[in-house]
């Protein structure tokens, strides 16, 4: 059964498309994003210090998942301190085997992130690297945040945007990259169901079937 990696930079769509495409596909999704969110949530509850590997590896290692449900899960604070957090060599390989666990399931799955395609699955069968341009993902992003009653500054949301991929990009340990075998599907001009109309698409023509 197949297994679908989306990888691409901060509010790009890619969870969208990630769980449009295991409905379309009949397949299990993950959201690994919201596991580096949990454990920097844990770390900004507890007052951890977000540069200390160690501790936060601790933290990630002991995963608390009903933090999940937490509704800050989704702040921007939240995501800047993920992205701090997910830097450290520590919580990444305490979240490795979950997350690998959950790709090799004999169903298939599709998974979105920063390195699906290239240290989790690197083997998927289908790899899509979603992008837009920073300042249509912000203006999607105030939007959205505005659609949901709460307050959005779309200049600080792009300032926060573009500092995010620059801390996955920069890392040492799985930065975010597209890998040379994945399919690049820009957003910047799509609606949301001209994206996934494309996403399905480009997946489908990798797993050798008609969408
Ligand atoms: O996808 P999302 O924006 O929720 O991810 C939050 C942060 O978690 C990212 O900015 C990134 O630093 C980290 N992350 C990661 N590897 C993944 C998924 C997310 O490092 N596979």
């Amino acid at each position: 059964m197949p297994v679908i990696a989306v990888d691409g930079p901060a509010a790009s769509g890619k969870g969208t498309i990630a769980r449009a495409l295991g409905r379309h596909f009949g397949l299990p999704h993950l959201d690994t994003g919201a596991l580096y969110r949990t454990v920097a949530l844990a770390a900004l509850k507890s007052g951890a210090d977000l540069d200390d590997g160690a501790a936060v590896g601790r933290l990630a290692a002991a995963l608390d998942l009903s933090l999940l449900e937490d509704p800050a899960l989704r702040d921007s604070a939240t995501a800047a301190a993920a992205s701090r957090v997910s830097a450290h060599p520590e919580v990444r390989s305490a979240l490795l085997a979950f997350q690998k666990g959950f790709a090799a399931q004999p169903g298939g799955a599709v998974l979105d992130g920063r390195d699906i395609g290239s240290v989790i699955a690197p083997y998927a069968d289908a790899k899509l690297f979603v992008t837009a341009r920073p300042e249509v993902r912000a203006r999607r992003r105030c939007l959205e945040l505005r659609a949901a009653g709460r307050d959005a500054d779309e200049a600080a949301i792009l300032k926060d945007i573009v500092a995010r991929d620059a801390r996955d990009m920069a890392r040492t340990d799985a930065p975010l990259v597209r890998t040379a075998d994945s399919d690049l599907l820009d957003t910047s001009d799509f609606s949301i169901g001209a994206a996934v109309q494309q996403a399905i698409d480009m997946v489908s023509a990798r797993l050798g079937r008609t969408s």
